[in-house]
């Protein structure tokens, strides 16, 4: 193999790994240390859910909270989403925790996640695939 053939084989291997890390789902424990993360990151830690896990009954919302309980549940169907939609949806709920509603207060708030328009963009076009269904690839297959 010649460098430039090594050096291209292991761009290829590194891209593989990168597409399996991304599919791979998260379990519970690591939803609620990435939210963890997030919130120091984002809320100065602020945000102290007591609970975070994956549920399949929310089919028409990405996530919730209850804030009298500080317990978070996000979508299944968020599972196979690039990672900073996935993050968005934690941070907007964690925000949650901290302001109620949809104000002015709140999306200050999520100002502070630098790609809160580019996931909400993510999601729309998630939501407006699924209304087009008849178009090839609509569904991601
Ligand atoms: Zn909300």
């Amino acid at each position: 193999m010649s460098e430039a053939e090594e050096q291209r084989w292991v761009t290829v291997m590194l891209d593989k790994l990168a597409a399996q890390e991304s599919k791979r789902v998260l379990g519970d424990d690591e939803l609620a240390e990435r939210a963890e993360r997030l919130s120091a990151q984002y809320f100065d830690g602020r945000a102290r859910p007591t609970s975070v896990r994956w549920v399949t009954n929310q089919n028409t919302r990405w996530g919730s909270c209850t804030p009298s309980e500080g317990s978070i549940r996000l979508s299944h169907r968020l599972q196979g989403m690039p990672e900073y939609v996935v993050d968005y949806v934690l941070v907007h709920e964690l925000a949650h925790l901290l302001v109620p509603g949809h104000g002015p207060r709140f999306w200050r708030l999520l100002e502070a996640y630098p790609r809160t328009e580019r996931a909400r963009g993510y999601l729309e076009g998630v939501v407006a695939a699924e209304r087009l269904p008849h178009l090839p690839g609509a569904r991601g297959e």
